[in-house]
């Protein structure tokens, strides 16, 4: 089993559209794959019928940006009903702040000399619906002005920075609540990535868990080998399913590709455990 459940096409802030994905994946040697594109699940017909082609799983999945203690989390859904009337309206919702968001982020950057970003960054979107950091950060590299997509975010969008603005996105509870009704399983998201305190991850923790959250990425493309202990040691504590995850947007922006993260600590309990039924219950199994 090679499992990569978290990775992004065209239809987010990826590189690659939804057929390219699978393809590449399937080519690296990955068995079972969610695509999970931000607040949208759009890919997921068009991956599916190429990962059926090739005789890989193709779990449907999103990874929805929820706010929380006044950071931002994601969450990812694993073997959703993309079709879910609760979770497309839910996302709908969430997508149409990101509008505002740009035009926002725009108007801050040009304070600090940064001209025509959202026309910029839109040229990169290939779906007109789905603006993201990442295409203010690929036309702020056009320009010339930064050499690569992580310089621009340490210097421009992270937290804190000229180019970011606050953004109420979901809340955990509803982001959690629509991927539920949707029959799916609740990820916290490359949870190294949160900028909380030991006691603030705890209190998110507390919350996922009490709201019927299921997962954790142990191992994910941005996590270090400390950080696969970390929370490994919590996956253990709180007996959440443990996923693997490249997060892949692209070969020029991903440290990690398609498949090949490291294995999972082998004692935890893998996400895909549960995943394998649900695939046996569409038919998308050999
Ligand atoms: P948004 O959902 O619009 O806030 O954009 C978040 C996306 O920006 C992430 O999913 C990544 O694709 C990208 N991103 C965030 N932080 C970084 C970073 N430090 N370096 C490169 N890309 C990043
Ligand atoms: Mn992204
Ligand atoms: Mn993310
Ligand atoms: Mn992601």
């Amino acid at each position: 089993m090679n499992a990569d459940l978290h990775c992004h096409s065209t239809i987010s802030d990826g590189w690659l559209d939804p057929a390219a994905v699978v393809r590449r994946a399937y080519a690296n040697g990955v068995t079972m794959l969610a695509l999970t594109d931000h607040d949208e699940v759009a890919g997921v017909d068009e991956a599916a019928a190429v990962a059926a082609e090739c005789g890989l799983s193709l779990v449907p999945g999103v990874e929805i940006s929820v706010s929380f203690l006044g950071d931002t989390v994601h969450i990812v859904g694993l073997g959703i009903d993309h079709r879910d009337p609760r979770l497309v309206a839910g996302l709908a919702r969430v997508r149409a702040g990101r509008d505002a968001r740009a035009v926002r982020m725009s108007e801050a950057l040009a304070a600090v000399g940064i001209r025509g970003a959202l026309e910029g960054a839109r040229r990169f979107a290939r779906n007109p619906e789905l603006i993201s950091r990442a295409h203010f950060a690929r036309y702020i590299v056009e320009t010339g002005l930064m050499p690569d997509v992580s310089t621009v975010f340490r210097h421009y969008l992270a937290t804190g920075k000229p180019g970011y603005v606050e953004h109420e996105w979901a809340s955990l509870e509803d982001a959690v609540g629509w991927i539920r009704a949707a029959g799916g399983i609740a990820v916290l998201a490359h949870p190294a990535r949160c900028r909380y305190s030991e006691r603030e991850m705890e209190q998110l923790l507390d919350r996922f868990v009490a709201c019927g959250g299921e997962g954790i990425e142990v191992v994910s493309g941005s996590h270090t080998d400390a950080e696969v202990q970390r929370f490994a040691t919590v996956a253990r504590r709180r007996g959440l399913l443990a996923s693997r995850a490249s997060d892949f947007h692209g070969e020029q922006e991903s440290p990690v590709d398609l498949g090949a993260c490291p294995e999972l600590p082998p004692d935890l309990v893998p996400i895909w455990s549960r995943l394998t039924a649900y695939d046996r219950a569409c038919g998308n199994h050999p």
